[in-house]
């Protein structure tokens, strides 16, 4: 079992408890599960492993006592728990499909549940639009727009999964193949290594010598449901997660031609077989042929260049434009991973994060960070446990202090200001003047109109202290829409008043999204990729917000934490004297 599986049982339990109430105390078990959940999600190790070890204890992990010790052994054992399934049995599971809702939690779903008898999506649905759950405490006509505009969401999202948990099952599960007789070679295809915030299916190319055994030794790996199909080349199987995975068996001669094939996007394939067909060729996932000869294949090297083109990074290949500047050598160089030397955003135990301003800045020296910027959150987001005036100065200290406790990495002072409703800051000027680099964001009353939001954002800008606009469309992937305003003359006053504009590598988030990155970079914009760590886990989200940038077309010189400090502070809007 994968700590992703036991993290979802203890979540779910938290949940039903929450849903339940049946006992005061239940509260406090909620929040220990929900404790749990956390620490599993973050831990690095396989807790399996941890439970079958003689010699190591899985109450040495935050946030787990001997209770829930005692469950993952159950769980790790036996694949399910008791306590689990005693809960289950008290509500019709469906419920929890609920709180999947933006806006929906587990008092609201309670609440639902027994005074409407509401125990499925589609019957919260026939409530709100015969306009019933407006009579319940606590809801009003606007509630039950914002639960039709969730539930139109989620449908859009069903069946497509987030791109950190695409990758994080595709490399577990290529580890595993990895293992396996025969193997040579597993490359993940698809939407996934072009790098998309959401993958559907997952498709996972192997080669080698002689895999005739590897059908039988794949349907072993541990997280799958549900065996599809098994034939000799290929094999479908649904996970436990719902991930479909493709799993193809290719001969080496042919692996560079498939890759391409099952890279995508179909628009691009399209474009490159019309391309071999002018030259009298045949381009399909066996080779590029000519007649029946094969001229190119085992390589994707091989195949672009026989077409007269330079290879093309996955991010880029939708078919807009970089078919031609293959052609013309004039692709563009793609911001790397390697080139990132800091980060912008992030959290602390002052605010709502998880790490201290030492552990954080630790965190970054590993990656081989130079500088990270803190930047806990404003007295606004109360949820957040933002700081007000005077924690803000507080904090300020608590940073300096530990440039004394963590050297040779640069830590400066920040904040993620709120953008209050009308656009002004959540901080006064000379609060927001002793901050090395201040970034401004909006975390509420995202559903105004359009005009509304233009002007919020635009009167944001000109306060002349803001530096970086964090997340800037406010976009949750698969959950919140981005809020609607004026993207492009948001852009224009980002570029005259040298603001930078933020892409938040945080998985949930890609804000912005790759056509906006694209966008920023047509209009000669420069970029900030931050993670918004919470953990210092959170840190290695930046390969997403990389990928996303690449996928946007940016080069290393348009993203300014590739910079070294010094170049970084000079390439911020200058602070008023
Ligand atoms: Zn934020």
């Amino acid at each position: 079992m994968e700590n992703r599986e036991i993290a979802a049982v203890f979540g779910e339990m938290s949940n039903l408890l929450k849903i339940l109430q049946e006992d005061p105390k239940w509260q406090f078990k909620a929040a220990a599960y929900d404790r749990a959940k956390r620490s599993i999600e973050s831990f690095p190790e396989r807790l399996e492993d941890v439970a079958r070890d003689p010699h190591r204890r899985l109450t040495d992990i935050p946030g787990i006592g001997a209770d829930l010790a005692a469950k993952i052994k159950e769980l790790v054992e036996t694949g399910k728990s008791q306590a689990h399934q005693e809960l289950l049995a008290k509500v019709p599971r469906s419920l929890l499909d609920l709180l999947e809702l933006q806006s929906v939690g587990p008092q609201k779903a309670r609440l639902f549940y027994h005074r409407l008898g509401i125990t499925t999506i589609s019957e919260l649905e026939a409530a709100a639009r015969s306009h019933r759950l407006r009579e319940l405490p606590g809801m009003s006509a606007k509630s039950e727009e914002n639960i039709l505009k969730a539930i139109a969401t989620l449908k859009r999202a069903s069946g497509r999964f987030r791109l950190d948990t695409a990758m994080e099952t595709a490399e577990e599960l290529s580890r595993y193949i990895r293992g396996l007789k025969g193997v040579t070679e597993v490359t993940p295809a698809g939407s996934l290594r072009r790098g998309r915030e959401t993958v559907g299916d997952l498709d996972l190319l192997v080669t080698g010598r002689d895999l005739a055994g590897l059908p039988d030794d794949l349907v072993r790996f541990g997280g799958i449901a549900d065996v599809l199909a098994k034939g000799e080349d290929k094999v479908s199987v649904k996970l436990s997660n719902g991930l479909q995975v493709d799993v193809r068996m290719l001969p080496p001669e042919s692996y560079g031609a498939a890759l391409m094939y099952f890279t995508g996007s179909k628009e691009h394939n399209v474009a490159l077989r019309d391309r071999a067909k002018r030259r009298g060729w045949k381009l399909s996932e066996y080779g590029l042929f000519e007649g029946d000869k094969v001229i190119a294949g085992r390589t994707e090297e091989e195949v672009y260049e026989r077409l007269g083109l330079e290879w093309i990074p996955p991010e880029l290949r939708e078919n807009l434009g970089e078919i031609e500047a293959a052609e013309a050598g004039r692709l563009p160089k793609l911001v790397e991973l390697d080139d990132i030397r800091g980060d912008l955003q992030m959290h602390t135990t002052a605010s709502d994060g998880k790490a201290s301003v030492e552990e954080m800045a630790a965190a970054a020296k590993k990656l081989g960070y130079q500088y990270i910027l803190i930047t806990d959150h404003s007295k606004a987001v109360t949820i957040a446990n933002g700081l007000d005036e005077k924690r803000a100065r507080e904090n300020i200290h608590r940073i300096h202090a530990a440039r004394k406790r963590v050297k040779d990495i640069k830590i400066w002072a920040g904040a993620e200001v709120d953008i209050l409703g009308d656009g002004r800051l959540d901080y006064p000027d000379d609060v927001l003047k002793e901050f090395d680099i201040v970034l401004a964001s909006v975390h509420s009353r995202m559903t105004q109109p359009g005009e509304e939001m233009t002007a919020r954002l635009l009167t944001a800008l000109r306060n002349p202290y803001v530096r970086i606009l964090g997340h800037p469309t406010g976009r949750q992937i698969l959950r919140r829409d981005p809020f609607l305003f004026d993207l492009d003359a948001v852009m224009n006053a980002a570029k005259q008043l040298g603001v930078i504009l933020e892409l938040n590598g945080n998985p949930e988030r890609l804000d912005l999204c790759d056509r906006h990155v694209k966008l920023a970079r047509d209009k000669g914009l420069k970029i900030v990729i931050s993670t918004d760590a919470h953990h210092p886990d959170h840190l290695r989200f930046m390969r997403y917000g990389v990928m996303t940038a690449r996928r946007g077309w940016m080069e290393k010189k348009d993203v300014i934490n590739t910079y070294p400090p010094e170049k970084l502070l000079a390439s911020l809007r200058k602070l008023p004297a």
